[in-house]
């Protein structure tokens, strides 16, 4: 072969590696695909992306529409006519060309909707994305009234918070034959929030109530404001062994506490769920998700947290199999409202497939919705004679709107001591922390 032509077979070659491997940035903007999720407070478009994009969004009024303009992108997929339906404040969705290289999508909507929008880098899976939330008028956090002294007072019924795991863009995770793990906690959240208020003078409050997503330190603060007596967040595993199976229950530890290799990971990868499900880290800006409890009522909750889940693992142990016999802990950030017990419990392992057909079983679903109330009953019980002091606790924590003397709710700490000890055998203090 001559030189020549060897040297220009090579420059093919060249060319054709090139070609293959374009880097991110040089392709031309398009949107791959787009879905509408609906929370009680906003709507939420996104768009899948090949690439990041230059965009701008606007108002027009009368009638009220949102405008996008994506610069140099092109549509390529059909959904975007499939995706109004049964959102209350989007009612249609155009797109058209004003002016060569733009791509103009207009969301025509029923209200004065506010707008906020955000990309997202690759991760977890999803490719880029740009999110579009039209929020509805008083759907600003900040605007809601914090609970009063006086509030807290005449509350007289039991408050379960129920918080189903994931939603919207974020599926959790993925069984083998698709069960989705937001599909599962929902249902079982909504299952056990019909027990609980068909008792009377009990509620549930759903921190999660349709498929959206709600970022974790939303879930924190809807928790708080619930003013719930316990708080349960329900989710299901996964790990590449398909054999695995059974449920696990789990409380926050903090900062210093001898980590548990098994436990620190679930917590990361349910701790991500903010960036799978898309979180603009200004959007809580409300006091009470960062309100802590001074270090003796911190170190109550996270005990009363612990006899609650060594009750829903006794109780789960009636209706499947159980994988830790005790509760583990780690730094959950879903459990970060500390003046309330709360546990996150992980149902079972969809990850295998036989427990998979249990997690979709609306059968399998009510018996663990039942489970989860009667451990809820059981540790409610128990811990009946505590109810004054800790709502005390809370009066005081709310009046200081930031922080909690932990000296003011040593008296609290000291009656959970007792009635510990004075149980069926001496239960384990945690160290303080
Ligand atoms: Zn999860």
């Amino acid at each position: 072969m001559k030189p020549t032509l060897l040297f220009s077979r090579f420059l093919l070659l060249l060319i054709a590696l090139s070609v293959l491997q374009t880097p991110a940035w040089a392709k031309s903007p398009q949107i791959n695909d787009v879905r509408l999720w609906t929370a009680p407070d906003h709507s939420r478009l996104v768009f899948d992306l090949n690439r990041t994009i230059e965009y701008r969004i606007f108002r027009l009024h009368k009638p009220e529409r949102v405008v996008l303009d994506l610069y140099g992108v092109k549509l390529r997929t059909t959904h975007l006519k499939k995706l109004v339906s049964s959102d209350p404040v989007i009612k249609a969705i155009r797109h058209g060309k004003p002016e060569d290289g733009v791509l103009r999508i207009v969301l025509d909507v029923e209200e004065a909707v506010k707008p906020r929008s955000f990309l997202l880098k690759p991760m977890h899976g999803k490719p880029h994305r740009l999110v579009v939330d039209l929020m509805r008028s008083g759907s600003d956090v900040a605007e809601e009234r914090v609970v009063t002294a006086d509030q807290m007072r005449s509350k007289k019924e039991i408050v379960i918070a129920i918080d189903a795991g994931h939603g919207g863009e974020d599926p959790g995770a993925i069984g083998k034959s698709g069960l989705q793990e937001k599909v599962v906690t929902l249902a079982v959240a909504k299952e056990l929030a019909k027990t609980i208020n068909a008792r009377k003078g009990m509620r549930a409050v759903l921190i999660r109530e349709g498929d959206y997503f709600v970022p974790l330190k939303k879930r924190v603060l809807l928790a708080r404001r619930s003013r719930a007596d316990l708080m349960i967040s329900i989710h299901a595993d996964a790990v590449r062994n398909r054999g695995v199976k059974g449920a696990s229950v789990y409380t926050l530890s903090e900062r210093g506490a001898t980590p548990d290799k098994v436990a620190k990971a679930l917590a990361a990868r349910e701790n991500a769920a903010d960036a799978v499900g898309g979180f603009v880290s200004s959007e809580i800006d409300d006091p009470m998700v960062n309100m802590i409890l001074g270090d003796m009522a911190k170190r109550d909750s996270l005990n009363s947290a612990y006899l609650l889940a060594e009750t829903i693992i006794k109780d789960f142990g009636e209706v499947g199999p159980v994988k830790y016999d005790v509760p583990k802990r780690a730094r959950f950030a879903v459990l970060g409202a500390l003046e309330m017990p709360s546990v996150l419990v992980e149902l079972d392992f969809i990850s295998n497939p036989s427990r998979e057909r249990m997690l979709r079983s609306s059968t399998h679903q009510k018996r663990m919705a039942r489970a989860l109330l009667n451990a809820s009953l059981t540790f409610l019980k128990r811990q009946g004679h505590l109810k004054q002091t800790a709502v005390n606790m809370l009066q005081h924590q709310y009046s200081s709107a930031h922080q909690v003397d932990g000296l003011k709710c040593l008296n609290h700490s000291e009656r959970l001591v007792i009635s510990y000890s004075a149980g069926e055998r001496q239960r384990e203090l945690l160290p303080l922390i």
